[in-house]
């Protein structure tokens, strides 16, 4: 029915598809890993088989007329039945490598899978001899022989297997691989399948060809698991493969190394910083461990993932990345100082999951470590910070939170105000400081709700009129700029304190001065709406930022809080009280109102007074207390 014009037709398409496919391999090197590797031997063979074939049709052609023709099919058959037959274990292999199974294989395990292998390839490279798989008759005409029908079933075996592998390790592959991979092994499989029950319809190899292509694009394309900013894996990347890591419990040690100071290469070279990073930092660890075993989940961030190392080993590579970051990065002719933490852990062991892992990844360092390297018992703190975070989610549900008050004072001791400070009685960690737990739940979204919680508990109180009876001025209440900078922001602060029927004058907004450099024109715009609305106004921990002076000052805020730290320092030197008072002078001077914060000793107040500050808070007069205690002590004052 078919004739070698048309076997050498679809050789020649098979041929083309496959040499550019190997082509563009090669170009865009991923040669690397193993799974590359297999998968150019997939690709060599499937070349070999074309070409086999296109000799086999030519010779056929020729075989009255050339004697070379008649040795020609003999060995052309020869070299196609000895590559062909690796073909699909080849595949066996490649897909155990890209799910990562061939690391949970005993090594009986993988004796017994290659067993059919050696079998078929035996019989394939003695078939002269043997002739169990095929006979070429007088006329030069093929038959098939048991040996083949072998070769037909070792195949089926592999297929199978590839399928089961490929469905076990459904989780660890993405939805694209999974796909890709489903569907063009149906497709190369369905050609075999043709030709077994047609063997003049030589269409399996095309199938073959375009089934291969179809897994190159899908999945040794590794575009989705690259991130372009930085040139190495990402986070999805990452995520999958510590999966697999999991899935069949091959152990992988991780160095984390976080850079802390990123913005410094655009401040420095004027250029975006991912970039640069990557070429000085990325460049260098590429020399420590190979190219696809580092991830950058967050730009300023490297996981080094190392295989079959002991601990010892990737303490000592730690340790070594740790002290290159002691000396500057060279750029060009910079030298740009970058500062780094490393923490090691390992997976399956240390940690269970890739969710621990990001975890350790994305919770912020702890301000007060003096380590460099961060291993077993230093990481301790993600287990406190894990517990505080749950101890955050259920405060709302479970009432953990309660709003303390501390006073605020005109200097000549008059009570002025109070500051709502925030307080978590949890059931399990007991009491949890603002400190610790405020910035947990900016991470974790739940600022939000905990300070419209602290808004609407302080409204109520001063909706009862006890505040006002006593002679206070505001209350003042803390914004995260979190909250500040999210539209409907305005709209939600209102909606509260009218809901409330409180007057706007009596609450007091804090905002660290810190926030107001960030992101200062959104926040300028709120302020000025709130403030048309009615609301006052506070700067707080003035003195700690480092933000644009005039740009502060033009928020037009009713007060400035004078950082604690300020006062201390004014008292410890001379430097310091020159800092304190040219502050204070400054704001005087452009009529803001002045709370100085921190005031812990009578001299203090001595030394506030002679500065002619307008309110003073602190431990002198009392500590953050709760509502019914600060209700008893205004009214003793009273
Ligand atoms: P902050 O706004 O600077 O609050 C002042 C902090 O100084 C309070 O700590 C207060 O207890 C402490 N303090 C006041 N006077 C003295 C003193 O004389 N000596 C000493 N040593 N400390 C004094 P606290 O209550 O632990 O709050 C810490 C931070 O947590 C606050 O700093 C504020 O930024 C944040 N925070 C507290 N409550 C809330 C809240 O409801 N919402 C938001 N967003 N942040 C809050
Ligand atoms: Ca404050
Ligand atoms: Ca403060």
């Amino acid at each position: 029915m078919f004739d070698s014009h048309f076997a050498f037709g679809v050789a020649l398409a098979a041929l083309l598809i496959c040499v550019v496919n190997l082509v563009y391999t090669l170009i865009e090197h991923r040669t690397d890993k193993v799974q590359n590797k297999i998968y150019i031997i997939i690709i060599s063979i499937l070349i070999i088989n074309s070409v086999s074939l296109l000799w086999t049709a030519d010779c056929k052609e020729k075989l009255d007329t050339s004697e070379l023709a008649r040795v020609g099919i003999y060995v052309s058959r020869y070299i196609y039945f000895a590559t062909h037959t690796a073909l699909c274990p080849m595949f066996f292999y490649y897909v155990c490598s890209v799910s990562g199974v061939q690391f949970r294989l005993s090594n009986l395990k993988s004796i017994l899978l290659s067993m059919f292998f050696v079998i078929t390839e035996f019989l394939a490279l003695t078939n002269p001899v043997t002739r169990v798989i095929y006979t070429v008759d007088d006329d030069y005409g093929f038959h098939r022989n048991w040996g083949e029908y072998l070769i037909y079933l070792a195949a089926a075996v592999y297929y199978v297997m590839t399928f089961v592998i490929l469905f076990s390790s459904w989780d660890v592959l993405s939805g694209k691989r999974r796909l890709a991979m489903v569907f063009f092994f149906l497709l190369a499989g369905s050609g075999v399948l043709v030709q077994l029950f047609m063997p003049d319809f030589k269409i399996e190899i095309l199938t073959e060809a375009i089934g291969f292509t179809g897994v190159l694009v899908a999945v040794e394309n590794e575009d989705d698991r690259i991130d372009f900013g930085m040139g190495f894996y990402n986070r999805a990347a990452l995520n999958l493969d510590m999966k697999s890591c999991v899935h069949n419990i091959r152990l992988v040690s991780l160095i984390i190394i976080r850079i802390s100071n990123t913005e410094i290469v655009s401040k420095m070279t004027g250029k975006e910083n991912m970039g640069i990073i990557s070429d000085i930092v990325g460049g260098y660890l590429t020399s420590i461990v190979k190219r696809y075993n580092i991830y950058v989940p967050n730009p300023d961030t490297f996981v080094l993932a190392v295989y079959d190392k002991s601990v010892r080993d990737v303490e000592k590579m730690a340790q070594e990345i740790s002290e290159k970051f002691d000396t500057p990065w060279e750029y060009g002719d910079m030298n740009i100082p970058l500062y780094a933490t490393l923490m090691l852990t390992d997976i399956p062991g240390r940690i269970s999951s890739g969710a621990e892992l990001f975890y350790m990844i994305d919770s912020p360092l702890p301000k007060d470590i003096d380590k460099k390297i961060l291993s077993g018992a230093d990481l301790d703190y993600l287990i406190r910070r894990q517990a505080v975070e749950s101890a955050v989610s259920r405060g709302l549900d479970e009432n953990s939170f309660e709003v303390y008050y501390q006073p605020t004072y005109h200097v000549d001791g008059k009570l002025h105000g109070a500051e709502a400070l925030l307080r978590m009685h949890d059931s399990k960690l007991g009491n949890v400081f603002p400190d610790e737990f405020i910035p947990v739940a900016e991470q974790i979204g739940l600022i939000d709700d905990i300070d419209d919680y602290v808004l609407d508990c302080v409204c109520k109180f001063v909706k009862t009129g006890v505040p006002q009876k006593y002679g206070m001025d505001s209350i003042n209440v803390n914004l995260s700029v979190m909250q500040c900078m999210k539209p409907g922001f305005v709209e939600r602060v209102s909606g509260i304190v009218e809901s409330n029927g409180v007057d706007k004058h009596f609450i007091n907004f804090e905002i660290t001065e810190s926030i107001a450099a960030s992101d200062y024109r959104i926040l300028s715009n709120v302020i000025k709406r709130l403030k048309a609305d009615g609301f006052m106004f506070s700067m707080d921990d003035y003195g700690t930022g480092y933000s644009n002076v005039s740009a502060v000052f033009s928020l037009n805020l009713d007060v400035v809080k004078i950082d604690k730290s300020l006062l201390w320092n004014a008292e410890k030197d001379e430097l310091g009280m020159v800092i304190l008072e040219n502050t204070i002078r400054m704001i005087q001077q452009i009529k803001k109102k002045i709370l100085v914060e921190g005031v812990e000793t009578i001299s203090q107040i001595e030394l506030l007074k002679y500065l002619k500050v307008d309110y003073l808070q602190g431990f002198y007069y009392s500590k953050p207390i709760p509502k019914d205690d600060f209700v008893k002590l205004i009214s003793q004052g009273a």
